[in-house]
């Protein structure tokens, strides 16, 4: 019982602590608290290393800039409260409260808990112009945004489940 508890210890905390170079992780029971980095260090990992890292469908999503189908993903009807971390590198990038229900069966945010935790890029495929939302440390491709969200961004983050993981309240805390 003492070594299972010890392995789940250790498998959290080297979730957490996998790809950060610059936050902290601290841990006491159940909870974890992880500061946000004051500047993103950009992480540069080979198609090699995430195929190890990544599942496939992961792999598919944030290093082939895949798109999952709506109203597939595990979080577009979550309600909880917590934070969305990005799924390949653990950087936080959106908070619940930031969530709403856009109706596109893709979890749907109108802003990222800090500007610089995102990079958005112009993207030309299948024929439209759109602009795609990247993680600003991993460069793992997440979704696109557009302006037709609500106040008081007026912006729509549409994000694909399958990149990002869900932390909920009391779980970790930002610091
Ligand atoms: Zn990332």
């Amino acid at each position: 019982m003492k070594s299972n508890w010890f392995l789940l210890t250790l498998c959290v905390t080297a979730q957490l602590i996998y790809g950060q170079e610059t936050a902290q992780v601290h841990q006491s029971g159940d909870a974890v608290k992880l500061e946000l980095p004051s500047a993103i260090n950009p992480l540069h990992l080979s198609d090699e290393e995430w195929k190890k890292k990544l599942d496939a469908e992961t792999y598919y999503i944030m290093r082939e800039r895949g798109t999952e189908r709506s109203f597939t993903g595990k979080y577009w009807d979550n309600h909880e409260n917590g934070i969305y971390i990005c799924n390949a590198c653990k950087l936080p990038l959106f908070k619940s409260e930031t969530k709403f229900e856009s109706g596109t069966g893709w979890p749907s945010f109108y802003d990222p808990l800090r500007k610089d935790v995102l990079s958005v890029a112009k993207d030309n495929s299948h024929g439209m112009t759109r602009n795609e939302v990247l993680c600003a440390r991993c460069k793992g491709h997440l979704g696109h945004v557009f302006d037709d969200g609500p106040k008081p961004t007026g912006l729509r983050y549409c994000m694909n489940s399958a990149a990002l993981e869900f932390i909920p309240n009391g779980k970790l805390k930002l610091k």
